[in-house]
């Protein structure tokens, strides 16, 4: 038995003492040789680890589930979801939840294998992930985390020595995942669909003791959480239309109750702005494009009122009032904060009337000539916008003037909000490619940009080229 203790584990297991219809016990399966890939030091110390406490080798056997940190009780999370729009029953079929660590500071965080092997949820799927798409949510993650947006984070990828079958082998791999907590929409459609509304009011009542305590004496607390979540849910979507991002895969299943981007799937930054960019092979429809982020999680969001129905008022015409009339809000909440951000994108300082316009008739003009959308932005902040935009940078001029402010010092606010960096498709790929074939040091290259996304560093300029003209990219959801 290796000694773990000096790694700073400080396990308890919350989740685990909720009713015994919400997960299932589970266990790592064996692998045959765990080798380090990826250890992100600096989140272990936030979360008050030392992976260098043990050699790379013991920590690559946590890991890949091989050795269980103490005090763990592994578990496999039991949820449902609509995914593209169907209900069906799912559950962690390739995800086991090892405990929750009780970081430093007191917050408290889920620690979860993705790739440990198969649990009670797995169905026919074989319960393993590849190494590319674990590196690529690895790679994605802490990027969305560096450009400010929250997110669920990755610790570790490790590889397990073994092939895992997809359209051909590939070296199998694990990544720790670490979140505020897995709660998802689809967990309490889960306990809504068996209409166990003992469960659904335990399940409602520790997601608001753990992550909206404010809420616990509200006079109708359950009603309180759907806001608060709605809120969360309407400020994280206007941060992914704000850097770019396409989640690719919104079934409700895929939908945080603590408003953390969550289940990196066939996401995807844009290059050159379209409203209309699905990255997704399986997206026929766009059902997950850019633009639609906001109505179908307003969309998600009226499935996860359903859910709680029963809990916001025994009445349910009552309930149903109650909740359309929060639901109702989610346009106007999310216009808001998508307008903060965009505000913030083009250096303003004050709220204004006509601002959304402004914002929008400079989106107008890159989708029409085909424009980068990270580096457009950037060129407002560096002062090198081109010539097809002098009408709109009169404009804009003339709106940092009517709030008394100089444009060099609306260009010198917007700088913390135009990131120079995004993970671009192909060089992710071109790195995760790289990786494949036991080179890491592309990977390495860009989680080291990508770090610091609003600094302009020259060694990394290439990384600010978007693809060759012509260039389509498409994700895959078979991870
Ligand atoms: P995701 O695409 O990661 O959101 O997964 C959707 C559902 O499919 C979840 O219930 C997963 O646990 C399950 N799933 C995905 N891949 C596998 C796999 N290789 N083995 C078992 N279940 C899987
Ligand atoms: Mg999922």
């Amino acid at each position: 038995m290796t000694d773990l203790g000096a790694m700073g584990w400080n396990f308890d297991n919350s989740y685990a003492r909720l009713p015994a219809a919400l997960f299932a016990r589970a266990e790592p399966a064996r692998v045959a040789n765990p080798r380090p890939v990826l250890l992100n030091h600096a989140l272990a110390r936030d979360l008050g680890l030392s992976l260098r406490a043990v050699s790379p080798e013991v920590a690559a056997g946590v890991f890949a589930g091989q050795v269980l940190p103490p005090g763990a009780e592994p578990i496999a999370q039991a949820y449902a979801g609509h995914q593209y729009g169907g209900f069906t029953v799912l559950g962690d079929g390739r995800a086991i939840l090892l405990g929750e660590q009780l970081a430093p500071a007191g917050a408290r965080f889920d620690v979860q294998l993705k790739g440990p092997g198969p649990t009670a949820y797995s169905r026919r799927g074989d319960g393993r992930a590849a190494l590319g798409p674990m590196l690529r949510e690895y790679v994605i993650s802490e990027a969305m985390h560096a450009l400010g947006v929250p997110t669920t984070r990755s610790l570790a990828v490790v590889t397990t020595g073994e092939a895992v079958y997809r359209d051909r082998p590939l070296r199998g791999a694990v990544l720790t995942r670490i979140a505020a907590s897995h709660i998802r929409v689809g967990t309490f459609q889960f306990l809504a669909a068996r209409r166990d509304l003992p469960n659904l009011r335990a399940l409602a009542d520790y997601t608001v003791a753990r992550h909206y305590p404010h809420l616990a004496g509200d006079a109708n607390p359950y009603l309180a959480l759907f806001r608060a979540v709605s809120e969360r849910q309407a400020a994280l979507v206007a941060k992914w239309l704000c850097v770019g991002f396409v989640h690719g895969v919104l079934n409700t299943d895929n939908v945080s109750v603590c408003g953390e981007t969550i289940d990196y799937g066939p996401c995807a930054f844009i290059d050159g702005y379209d409203p209309d960019a699905v990255f997704s092979s399986i997206d026929d429809g766009g059902r997950y494009a850019y633009a639609n982020q906001p109505g179908i999680t307003q969309w998600n969001l009226a499935r996860f009122a359903e859910a709680l129905l029963p809990l916001i008022d025994s009445d349910g015409t009552r309930a149903v009032e109650l909740a359309t009339e929060e639901l109702n809000r989610f346009p106007n909440v999310f216009e808001r904060e998508w307008t903060a951000g965009m505000r913030a994108k083009l250096g303003l300082r004050t709220a204004r009337d006509g601002d959304a316009e402004l914002t929008r008739e400079f989106l107008n003009s890159l989708h029409a000539n085909g424009a980068d959308f990270t580096n457009s932005f950037r060129a407002l902040t560096e002062g090198t916008l081109p010539a097809t935009l002098r009408a709109w940078s009169e404009k804009w001029e003339a709106r940092v003037l009517a709030e008394g402010e100089t444009p060099t010092a609306a260009r010198e606010r917007s700088r913390a909000a135009n990131p120079v960096l995004i993970p671009r498709n192909h060089r992710v790929e071109e790195a995760l490619a790289a990786a494949e074939r036991e080179d890491l040091s592309a990977t390495e290259r860009l989680l080291a940009a990508l770090a610091k996304p609003f600094e302009e560093r020259p060694e990394f300029a290439d990384l600010r080229e978007p693809p060759p003209p012509g260039t389509c990219y498409r994700t895959f959801c078979g991870t």
